[in-house]
């Protein structure tokens, strides 16, 4: 007869292991979703650097168009030169030319000082771009690898938990309930050796009595501080 107490071992350590195949398919998901939010912030990111690179744009054909205005005034002012009938007027007129063409110069500055901000701008927007594209590969391989882990992790689940019923089925009603009960409240641990007179569960010494129905082979003995099922843990086990 395979002894209950061994039994109860196997059942709890495949439990175990059942959880740790477990929590670690929730950490590789966990993985998955921190990429998928700092791809959403890559994202949102190149969106922005688009948006600037777009605004400098802007700034520039706007300036290109005050420049061409300025050119056609300038244009019809010489034209205006041909019927001038005073040196009044005629200085008017060349002043007038002499200050669109000032202005036209600080229009060619500007345009130029734009244009390597737009460059910058546009080298912010590639970076992002690429750096976007570089996570989203990252992503693809990420997600391919935790499929193939989880596909893996099931099959060894499903493994471990016939393995776990076939043991689970050599117990009695009243030990497999006791052990359901204490596994569920204190998690993971229900079944704990007792080495040098202490519990194994609770660091707590154990009593005489305990000792003497572990000792005499009771069915099972509990833990009188935390309730755990004990056993006397043997030489060489
Ligand atoms: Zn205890």
């Amino acid at each position: 007869m395979i002894d209950k107490i061994d039994v109860l071992k196997r059942v709890q350590s495949l439990k175990n292991k059942i959880n740790e195949l477990e929590a670690s398919q929730e950490r590789r998901k966990q993985d998955v979703q921190k990429k998928k939010l700092q791809i959403e912030k890559e994202k949102a990111l190149a969106e922005k650097r688009q948006e600037e690179k777009m605004a400098v744009q802007k700034e520039i054909d706007r300036k290109e168009l005050d420049l061409k205005t300025n050119e056609g005034e300038i244009a019809k002012y010489n034209v205006q030169l041909n019927s001038i009938k005073t040196n009044k007027e005629y200085s008017a007129l060349i002043s007038e030319i002499g200050s669109k063409k000032a202005d036209m110069s600080i229009l060619e500055d500007e345009i130029l000082d734009t244009m390597s901000r737009l460059e910058i701008a546009n080298q912010g927007y590639v970076k992002a771009t690429e750096d976007l594209r570089s996570e989203e590969e990252s992503l693809k391989d990420l997600i391919s690898s935790v499929d193939a882990e989880t596909k893996e992790a099931d099959i060894e689940i499903e493994k471990t938990k016939n393995e776990q019923k076939k043991y689970i089925d050599l117990l009695d009603e009243h030990t497999l309930k006791n052990y359901n009960r204490l596994s569920n409240i204190i998690g993971g641990k229900a079944i704990v050796p007792v080495i040098g007179n202490v519990c194994g569960g609770c660091s707590m010494n154990i009593t005489t009595q305990t000792l003497n129905e572990l000792m005499g082979g009771k069915d099972l003995v509990f833990c009188r501080s935390c309730s755990r099922i004990l056993y006397l843990e043997e030489n060489g086990d």
